[in-house]
């Protein structure tokens, strides 16, 4: 009888393409997947560790698992492994800590999940974990013809354009983690997107660290940032937008996770001019006030995204952003806080996320002073959500009545353009709309977030 593995994926979309990568080579090798998590002989967490939260989060996941065993008879063969972000960071800490687990996965062994399986099955239950997540930054990326089993539905898919970080932010240990930048190249990008459009998909996600950066990595590493400035271009986000854009067929193309100090007026106009790509973008600023971002590393100023948030406005009509914001970064005085809140205010963002600041161990925010006490932190995070819940409603208010073209992700719920899934709000339907199909819809009323049509 094939082997049953079950997975349990946590954390983001970036996690949630390397658990597909892992169903799709666990298939492969023949093995069956299953949903049921009390009938799999093997368990994968695919874990995070983003912030504290997630760590938590994944080690109650792994903790909640190994009990499950224990309370099921059938359970008591069942193998654990331990995937993701927090086995490739912390697994020579955790291998003497959660002894319940039976391997550990690093971010560059996604395509040795069957063998480890198999490896696993063979040992004796209970057995110490004999491999070893190697001691090194990941490097891999995947490519078109990557084995997959998509998580999301048949209609949308995540499409992982690069892997890895460049930037410095200090409050982030992602690049500590998914090591350095990495892009794929546009023909692997074209034909994984070709190959999803043909299967129905009506939205591809472009996703990485930093989407803007697609590309760069390649006509830029080596070189001093004066010689990257007059090196010839090579492939950018341009040109995969204008590659994705050629494929036959009707879908959105939705840009998530770019960064402000990469944008340029010819992407602006790129977007602006392709009507597959999405009047949408999400940016993550946060902060606005100078000395924040500085602090926070973030290689851009004040001034900058002031500047770019009204360009992005005027060139591309109609546009969305989607943007998040720390309070409460260690130093931040009420006067830097109220510069944030003013910020919000004034430039009433479509999307808008607020995250209290974590104190990430290994990050060099996490040693800095004036560390803000997490009773200060929330007060900070719930004046900002006011704020932007007003601006919401009142944005939503303003479409009552008018036409919009939604994407339907189930016979009651759709979302605009300006609505990514997951992260964003929906549009409730009165009336029930086939799944997975564009359609044309009059908005009727709103909730804060949500409208209904
Ligand atoms: S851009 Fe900054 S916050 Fe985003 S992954 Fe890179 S280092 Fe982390």
């Amino acid at each position: 009888m094939a082997t049953k593995v079950g997975l349990i994926s946590l954390g983001c979309a970036k996690n949630l393409v390397d658990s597909e990568i892992m169903l799709g080579h666990l298939r492969s090798a023949g093995m069956d997947l299953t949903s049921d998590s009390t009938e799999a002989d093997v368990l994968i967490v695919n874990t995070c560790a983003f912030i504290d939260s997630a760590k938590t989060e994944s080690i109650s996941a792994v903790l909640e698992a190994h009990r499950d065993r224990g309370l099921h008879r059938r359970h008591a063969n069942q193998r654990l492994i331990v995937a993701g972000c927090m086995s490739q960071r912390f697994s020579s800490e955790l291998t003497g800590e959660l002894t319940e687990v039976d391997a550990f996965i690093g971010l560059d062994q996604l395509e040795e999940v069957a063998p480890i399986v198999r490896r696993v099955l063979a040992r004796p239950a209970g057995a110490a974990p004999d491999d070893l997540v190697p001691d090194h930054l990941p490097v891999y990326i995947p490519d078109f013809n990557t084995p997959r089993w998509r998580l999301t539905p048949k209609h949308f898919a995540y499409v992982k354009i690069a892997e890895g970080c460049n930037h410095p932010c200090s409050f982030c240990v992602i690049p500590q983690m998914r090591g350095k930048h990495r892009s794929r190249t546009i023909e692997s990008v074209r034909r994984e997107a070709e190959q999803l459009v043909s299967e129905g998909v009506k939205e591809l996600l472009l996703i990485s660290q930093d989407t803007t950066y697609f590309g760069m990595d390649r006509w830029t590493e080596g070189r001093s940032p004066r010689a990257q400035v007059t090196a010839s271009r090579g492939e950018s986000l341009i040109d995969l937008l204008e590659a994705l854009s050629s494929i036959q067929g009707d879908f959105w193309i939705r840009l998530l996770y770019t960064h402000p100090a990469h944008w340029s007026d010819e992407l602006i106009s790129t977007i602006a001019r392709l009507p597959k790509v999405a009047r949408y973008v999400d940016m993550p600023l946060q902060h606005i006030e100078e000395g924040m971002l500085k602090d926070m590393r973030r290689e851009t100023s004040e001034a900058h995204i002031r500047d770019l948030v009204q360009r992005l406005r005027k060139g591309i009509p109609g546009l969305a952003i989607r943007t998040t914001f720390i309070a409460g970064f260690p130093g931040e005085s009420e006067a830097q806080f109220e510069t944030l809140l003013d910020f919000i205010e004034e430039t009433k963002f479509e999307r808008l996320g607020v995250f209290t600041y974590s104190q990430e161990s290994g990050s060099r925010a996490a040693k800095m002073d004036g560390q803000i006490p997490a009773s200060v932190k929330k007060v900070r995070y719930r004046k900002a959500m006011a704020a932007q819940q007003k601006i919401a409603k009142e944005r939503a208010a303003s479409l009552v009545g008018r036409k919009m073209r939604v994407l339907v992700d189930s016979p009651t719920s759709a979302r605009t353009e300006a609505d990514a899934p997951d992260v964003d709000g929906k549009v409730i339907l009165t009336a029930p709309l086939p799944t997975g199909e564009f359609a044309e819809v009059t908005i009727t009323g709103h909730k804060i977030y949500d409208l209904i049509a």
